[in-house]
């Protein structure tokens, strides 16, 4: 068998485009244009790149951007004020600050800092727990991204064995809380594994949708692959030879029913949501 491959790239574009109509509705009826300032603390290319991109899929939706960025010697204070200070400018809806930030900032703090109703990433405590209790106010970027393309695909949700291997805050946790939540989109039976699961490979073989961010290239090998699984792959790794996930691609997708590309798959879609969190976020301003 070879693997359906899901194409992250045309799900981001349709919902993209889906983002632009409704921004433009939004714009006609008030005004009002959606402003994300995006934060880049010092010079990391790989970041660059990722902010670059965020800016760019934003004006093409019809969203401003702003973009600040203090260097790498800056400290937690210094960024506090920055974060205050978009945090008061009415005209700026969305805040992101890109991860990771240098050794000497002390990132809960700022993630702390920024407005509940500006976080577009949904990191602040209060969305996290808005998620987990099941009325968010801005969706976690990537896992609601992995989440629509599960939904737009036809790929049964309710009742089926979700295997999320990583528990981290941006993506294995809320992936996991997204999946079980009650009702559409939710509903699966969901395991989490990290760096100290038993017999690894026995649990990833019982998932029917394996979801895999712990950023090791080509961790996921085909004999840990149900046949005819759903195989979704959060993981980016940049090698000499280029991008590659966390799943060994060729290998996997001869077991696997459907697959994520990487590029192309899971990347441009936490993109897209960030585009709807940030139209959100100037719709809950406007209704201030
Ligand atoms: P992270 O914070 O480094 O967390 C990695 C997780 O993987 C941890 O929970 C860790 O377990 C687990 N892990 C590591 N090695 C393992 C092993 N050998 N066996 C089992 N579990 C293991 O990573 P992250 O921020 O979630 O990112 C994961 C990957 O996704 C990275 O490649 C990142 O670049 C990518 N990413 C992509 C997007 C996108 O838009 N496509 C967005 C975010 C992240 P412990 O908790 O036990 O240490």
């Amino acid at each position: 068998m070879t693997a359906a491959i899901l194409d992250g790239k045309a799900l981001s574009e349709q919902i993209r485009s889906e983002i632009a109509r409704d921004v433009a509705t939004f714009a006609a009826e008030t005004g009002i244009t959606p402003c994300l300032a995006t934060v880049l603390v010092g010079d990391d290319p790989a970041s660059q790149v990722y902010v670059r991109n965020k800016q760019r899929a934003s004006e093409k939706a019809g969203i401003r951007s702003q973009s600040f960025q203090p260097d790498a010697a800056t400290t937690t204070e210094e960024l506090l004020d920055l974060v205050h200070r978009l945090n008061y400018d009415p005209a700026v809806h969305g805040i992101l600050v890109q991860s990771p930030l240098p050794k000497q900032i002390d990132e809960r703090r700022i993630l702390e800092a920024v407005d509940p109703l500006k976080d577009v990433d949904a990191f602040h405590p209060e969305n996290v727990g808005r998620i987990v209790q099941g009325r968010p106010r801005f969706m976690p970027c990537t896992p609601y991204g992995v989440q629509q393309m599960l939904i737009r695909n036809s790929i049964p949700i309710a009742g089926a064995h979700v295997v999320v291997l990583g528990r981290s805050d941006i993506v294995g946790k809320p992936m996991a809380i997204l999946l079980m939540q009650r009702g559409p989109g939710g509903d699966a039976t969901v395991t989490v594994c990290h760096s100290r699961t038993r017999d690894l490979a026995a649990v990833t073989r019982s998932a029917d949708i394996l979801i895999v961010a712990i950023g090791k290239p080509k961790f996921v090998t085909a004999d840990m692959v149900k046949p005819g699984a759903t195989v979704i792959d959060v993981g980016i790794n940049r090698l000499e030879t280029g991008l590659v996930g966390d799943v060994d691609f060729e290998a996997v997708r001869q077991v696997a029913g459907r697959i994520t590309p990487v590029p192309g798959g899971v990347g441009p879609l936490t993109i897209a949501m960030l585009l709807l969190n940030t139209l959100t976020a100037a719709k809950l301003q406007q209704a201030k």
